[in-house]
């Protein structure tokens, strides 16, 4: 039995070895490209039902390498989190979102993805601070957006946080809202600005065993908490009714338009709020 399981060990070795071997390699390749600014970020509209128009855009973060191709932030965020490269990225995004969204019209605003790691660090304030001034972006032009898993790694530190970012006039939205492990109550006690419902919600509305109640409920809380409510991932016209008609402030999803480079941003802007 011993000879057997050596030789199952033996077996899967150079199997675990290419995988420690590949990561190794994705992470010395993210390293590369932040040095070399290989990244880029596309914009996806935010359109506001009130007024039917964008009021501005979410920056998502792209990596396209020589010879891995188009790779999902999805899958090198996570990596560039565990080895400690979130901080200086994230730090590059908020310069570029800020630079970029500084030349759009006035009211037109940038939401920028800020990672639990990164917004508890030392620096997140100073980085958001520099940005601003750095671009001329005014910062209630610029909302961040974080997810729950922020109010459970550290409460204390967000909260003192949340309210810096406020000084500086800048706005915070809870992302993927309902996907986490906070509690209504967490919601309660933190100064968020809005709120985005999770695509999961909008996906399954008007299903059967649908979503409608979940959705309805957020845009509720939403509304009594004084929080603005967006719905992520909304696809169908279908969709956009029914978040119309239960009072949701805000929609963003591939009905509109899918994330765009930033000189198709202009185009964006004049295909749903005119010239
Ligand atoms: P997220 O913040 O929830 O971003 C929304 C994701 O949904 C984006 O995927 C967007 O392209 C996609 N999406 C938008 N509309 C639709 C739709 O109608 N249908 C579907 N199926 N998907 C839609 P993306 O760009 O691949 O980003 C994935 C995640 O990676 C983001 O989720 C965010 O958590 C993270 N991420 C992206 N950029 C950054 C960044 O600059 N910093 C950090 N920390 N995270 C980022
Ligand atoms: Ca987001
Ligand atoms: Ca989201
Ligand atoms: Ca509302």
């Amino acid at each position: 039995a011993k000879s057997e399981a050596r030789g199952a060990f033996r077996f899967f070795e150079p199997e675990m070895d290419a995988r420690i071997q590949a990561r190794r390699l994705l992470e010395q390749d993210l390293r590369e490209a932040l040095v070399a600014e290989a990244f880029e970020l596309n914009y996806q509209p935010i359109y506001d039902l009130a007024s039917d128009r964008i009021c501005g855009f979410e920056a998502l973060l792209r990596w396209n390498h020589p010879a891995r191709g188009r790779v999902s932030p999805a899958e090198f965020i996570p990596v560039a989190e565990e080895i400690g490269l979130i901080v200086p990225l994230g730090e590059w995004v908020l310069r570029r979102a800020c630079a970029e969204a500084s030349r759009w019209p006035d009211g037109i605003k940038v939401a920028v993805n800020v990672s639990a790691v990164q917004f508890t660090s030392a620096s997140l304030v100073t980085a958001v601070r520099d940005a601003l001034r750095g671009s001329g972006l005014p910062g209630r032009r610029l909302e961040l957006e974080i997810t729950e898993s922020v109010l459970v790694a550290n409460p204390g530190a967000t909260t003192a946080i949340l309210h810096s970012l406020k000084g500086l006039g800048v706005r915070v939205s809870m992302d993927d809202f309902g996907t986490g492990y906070s509690s209504l109550s967490y919601l309660r006690s933190f100064p968020f600005d809005k709120i985005k419902i999770d695509q999961s919600f909008v996906r399954d509305l008007g299903a059967p065993n649908g979503t409608d109640f979940i959705v309805r409920a957020v845009i509720g809380l939403g509304d009594s908490l004084g929080m603005t409510t967006t719905a992520e991932g909304v696809e169908t016209e279908e969709q956009l009714a029914t978040l119309r008609a239960e009072g949701c402030d805000e929609v963003q999803g591939y009905l509109f338009s899918r994330p765009v480079p930033v000189e198709d941003v202009p185009a964006v802007i004049r295909r749903w709020n005119g010239a």
